[in-house]
């Protein structure tokens, strides 16, 4: 038996690495293990996220979009340009460049806050001991008073399109294309297969998106998501909804796909390349051992309470492996939590206020509830929106699509959710997240003095709304 520590945490995403850092800042002796190895073979921190998700994808909308930008909106500006091309494998050397100097910046971080880096892989035995098998398959066994489990999610394969890395790849593999497909399929009209398909689109890729589902972005607010299918749609992301993939076959360099339309009929799309973007599962393959004590819920998940408390005393879960979205800014703040809750605090998040981003352009955000959860609750409320249309700022930008909408309840004015599509989404909703989190009502957020020209004033305009006070736009109730 080796050295014993306070807090052993198994996956270093950034729900592991936050509650790794949170916890030795504490004063608690820490140690994070994690199993990723880079193309050296080395290990490194920072999880999907950094390595093959959040970051990497980030790092390809925001170049993919320079380039269409150069190529088609400039000119609008009164900018020439001529000759614009990308190279794609510097784009990708570029996202690789961003993804190297992050996970090196955990490994800084974990050094300065005494963090002990352990690289293999992480079992969870009975009485909270942890054994580590380490690249060389050196096996050791750690102690602890409280084990943090982060093992992540990985993405789900379907039988229809089993993915073979070469033509049918899932979303690691459609940061990795040497050239632009000319025909790429998607599965999936999912935030991520709607990043991606943008990605490939921008440089040239014909893109079809093929979702099961007969509506678009079915668990976000609808009036949002019409907008949304709207503007991906004149930018040329052909999607198909009631589309159900049942089948695929690789002839070669490309694939057939068959899929399901609207009335069960048939169809057949033929693609250079075809991502799989049909969600994540949660990842817990080889962690736990049989008489770990820690319970997994029906879909998998291991089974938590608001705390992130395990069924087995001291050993808590947090991030995609658990029940929630799975977004990385939630599992960080479940690491917080869960390491403040170990150092005796009583700290908790609130699952009611944690925003939901797409990156297309415009970003897609959302915060709390959607107008058909409010009508279905039976609560209830008032709606205020804001085009961006009539956003000055907006149109100094030229990025008029898209509006906010805020929805308040119609006796407290609290409000209950927001929900964007346009210019800088993202940060905008992150306001009205503010607000919400300290109980803001409309009017509250509607006396608020916002700076002109922003698009930020957006978010005033459509709070006024709520009430029929909006300046720069009719108002549909008038008070
Ligand atoms: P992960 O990031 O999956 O990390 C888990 C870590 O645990 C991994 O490094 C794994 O190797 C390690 N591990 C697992 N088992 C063991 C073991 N037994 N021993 C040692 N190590 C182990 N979310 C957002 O919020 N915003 C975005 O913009 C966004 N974009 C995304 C884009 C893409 C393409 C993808 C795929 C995902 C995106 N996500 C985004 C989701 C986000 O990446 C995840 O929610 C987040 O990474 C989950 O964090 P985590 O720490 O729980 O797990
Ligand atoms: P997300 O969970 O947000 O990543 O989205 C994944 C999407 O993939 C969901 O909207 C699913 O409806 C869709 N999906 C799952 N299986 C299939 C399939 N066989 N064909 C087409 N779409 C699918």
């Amino acid at each position: 038996m080796s050295e014993k520590y306070d807090v052993i945490v198994i996956g270093s995403g950034p729900a592991g690495y936050v509650a790794a850092i949170r916890a030795a800042q504490l004063g608690l002796k820490t140690a994070c293990v994690e199993k990723w190895k880079n193309e050296e073979g080395k290990g490194v921190n920072g999880g999907t996220c950094l390595n093959v998700g959040c970051i990497p994808s980030k790092a390809l909308l925001d170049s993919s979009y320079k380039y269409h930008e150069a190529k088609e909106d400039l000119g609008l500006h009164g900018i020439s340009t001529s000759g614009v091309e990308i190279n794609i494998p510097s784009m990708i050397a570029r996202k690789n460049q961003i993804i190297k100097n992050l996970t090196g910046g955990i490994a800084s971080l974990f050094k300065a806050n005494g963090v002990t880096s352990l690289f293999g892989t992480g079992k969870l035995l009975a009485g909270k001991k942890v054994e580590v098998t380490d690249f060389d398959g050196k096996v050791t066994v750690y102690e602890a008073e409280n084990v943090i489990l982060a093992s992540g999610s990985s993405p789900i394969n379907i039988p229809p399109a089993p993915v073979d890395n070469d033509v049918i790849v899932n979303s690691t593999g459609a940061l990795e294309f040497t050239e632009v497909p000319k025909r790429l399929g998607v599965i999936g009209a999912g935030v991520i297969g709607l990043e991606l398909g943008s990605v490939w689109n921008r440089v040239g890729s014909k893109v079809t998106v093929l979702e099961a589902l007969d509506s678009f972005l079915a668990i976000m607010d609808q009036q949002i998501a019409k907008e949304t299918q709207k503007i991906l749609t004149k930018q040329g992301l052909d999607i198909r909804t009631s589309s159900r993939v049942t089948g695929s076959k690789v002839n070669g360099k490309e694939v057939t796909v068959t899929y399901l339309d609207k009335d069960g009929k048939e169809q057949h799309e033929t693609f250079d390349k075809l991502i799989v973007c049909v969600g994540r599962r949660p990842f817990t393959e080889n962690l736990l051992a049989a008489d770990s004590g820690v319970n997994l819920d029906e879909r998998g998940f291991i089974f938590v309470n608001e705390q992130c408390e395990t069924n087995a005393p001291g050993v808590w879960a947090i991030g995609d492996v658990v029940r929630g979205p799975m977004l990385a800014h939630k599992g960080s703040e479940e690491g917080v939590m869960v390491a403040e809750r170990i150092a005796g605090q009583k700290s908790q998040i609130n699952y009611d206020i944690i925003p939901n981003v797409i990156y297309t352009h415009p970003e897609v955000a959302s915060v709390g509830k959607t107008e058909e959860q409010v009508k279905a609750s039976g609560e209830p409320y008032n709606v205020g929106t804001f085009p961006f249309a009539a956003s000055g700022r907006a149109m100094a930008a030229n990025e008029t699509h898209g509006l906010v909408k805020i929805i308040a309840h119609a006796e407290t004015d609290r409000i209950l959710g927001c929900h964007i599509v346009g210019p800088s989404a993202a940060d905008l909703v992150q306001q009205v997240a503010i607000a919400m989190e300290f109980g803001s009502s409309a009017e509250d957020l509607g006396m608020m003095v916002f700076g002109h020209p922003t698009l930020s004033e957006a978010i005033h305009e459509a709070a006024l709304a709520v009430h029929g006070h909006a300046i720069h736009i009719a108002n549909k109730k008038k008070r």
